[in-house]
């Protein structure tokens, strides 16, 4: 049995390297760059006008003859001279001989002839090419994530591919001969298989959308052959049960037979002491305890910063700070995990703990972390919690 420290830092000690891939842009979404990006146009790629007005030269008359119209996505070319003007639209590329735009407000308009009311500045409303982006800058910094904002700024300079850190494959598999599935009244001696479920929804919410799925039953060989099946296709393999030591848990023997090697077995935790780590070259394979609160603790602390980081981006779910709202003691040896909620900064550790169900689990926003060497918790102590509010 290890301490929670060391099992974190075993599993951050074998991450494997990254592994770029070339993506469809929009499959980028929350994927990390694993590349600088560069644009490869100016933006505006030609002068725009940034408003609806008319397009001249700037002098001092106030009276101008239109010669002619611009709009939006036109290619016209006009050639302006003294006294003239071209009307012209926002986004619409302004005349090459043109310095300025007024606004439509301010002019009036009569029989292909305006009168400026107000003169701006010269070189007013008008986007010079390369204002906002000179081609050939940086403009997204490798290791940076990718979201909506991003894809819009990439679309626009008409980037269709980017280079982003290859997402982990993973596979989740199930074990147990007491598992049924949701479809059918409960049969005696059974119960739902709702680990899967929990699972695949974390995995989901963190942008893990695609997880291939396996069940096995309580049986050495069965166990065996599908984790030799999710070895082949997965990074990273998570079981669900099976871990602990009774007659029936076949999980360790089988991975042991498929040639992954033991990191490390138990951690001095409650709940989720049975965890198992091992490695076969680059894949990763976690082993959950069954019990639901202690396979979802198991996931966030461990799981969960590990898959972060295969893919590129900061490990885990955010920390907190707190004060506890009522003093504790920890007489177990063990480090604790506490459902608990934050309010106000202040830290409510909540009445159910139960690794079996999920209960606390669903009325908590935090997860505290007593570790094992802190016997007592006075009230109003700072307190580190993990937040399980995703924003
Ligand atoms: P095990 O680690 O296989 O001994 O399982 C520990 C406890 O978790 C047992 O009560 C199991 O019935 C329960 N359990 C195991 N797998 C699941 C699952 N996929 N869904 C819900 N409960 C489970
Ligand atoms: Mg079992």
């Amino acid at each position: 049995m290890i301490p929670v420290k060391e099992a974190l830092a075993l599993i951050a000690q074998w991450t494997p390297r990254l592994k770029i891939i070339e993506t469809d842009l929009m499959d980028g979404i929350d994927m990390v760059l694993a590349k600088d990006v560069y644009s490869p146009l100016n933006m505006p790629p030609f002068r725009q006008s940034a408003m609806d007005g008319y397009a001249i030269k700037w002098s001092n008359k106030e009276n101008y003859k239109i010669i002619g119209e611009s709009k939006a996505g036109d290619n016209r070319q006009f050639q302006l001279n003294e006294g003239e003007a071209v009307r012209i639209f926002t986004g619409a590329m302004v005349p090459k001989n043109a310095d300025t735009v007024v606004i439509q407000e301010h002019v009036e308009e009569a029989s292909e002839r305006i009168r400026i009311k107000k003169m701006p500045a010269k070189g007013a409303n008008i986007r010079e090419e390369g204002e906002q982006i000179l081609k050939g800058v940086k403009v997204l910094e490798k290791g940076s994530q990718v979201n909506e904002a991003s894809i819009g700024l990439l679309a626009g300079l008409g980037l269709k591919q980017i280079k982003i850190f290859k997402p982990p494959e993973i596979g989740l598999m199930v074990t147990g001969n007491e598992l049924q599935q949701l479809d059918e009244p409960l049969a005696p001696g059974k119960i739902y298989e709702s680990n899967s479920l929990m699972l695949k929804v974390a995995l989901k919410r963190n942008n893990f959308p695609k997880v291939k799925f396996y069940q096995a039953k309580d049986n050495a060989k069965e166990t065996a052959r599908l984790i030799k099946e999710a070895l082949a296709n997965n990074d990273v393999l998570l079981i669900s049960g099976g871990i602990s030591v009774g007659k029936y848990d076949f999980v360790q023997q089988a991975l042991l037979s498929n040639g992954v090697k033991e990191i490390f077995y138990k951690v001095n935790q409650k709940p989720g002491k049975p965890l198992w780590f091992g490695t076969k070259g680059e894949k990763r394979i976690f082993a959950l305890p069954g019990n639901p609160a202690s396979s979802l603790i198991c996931f966030y602390l461990y799981v969960l910063p590990e898959l972060m980081r295969q893919k590129g981006w900061t490990p885990g779910l955010n920390t907190g700070r707190g004060k506890l709202d009522k003093s504790l003691k920890n007489n177990t040896g063990k480090s604790l995990f506490l459902v608990a909620q934050v309010a106000g900064g202040a830290v409510h550790i909540l009445d159910e703990q139960n690794s079996a169900n999920l209960l606390g689990f669903t009325r908590a926003n935090a997860l505290v972390h007593i570790p094992e060497n802190m016997s007592r918790v006075k009230e109003n102590e700072t307190i580190e919690y993990l937040d399980l509010d995703y924003n």
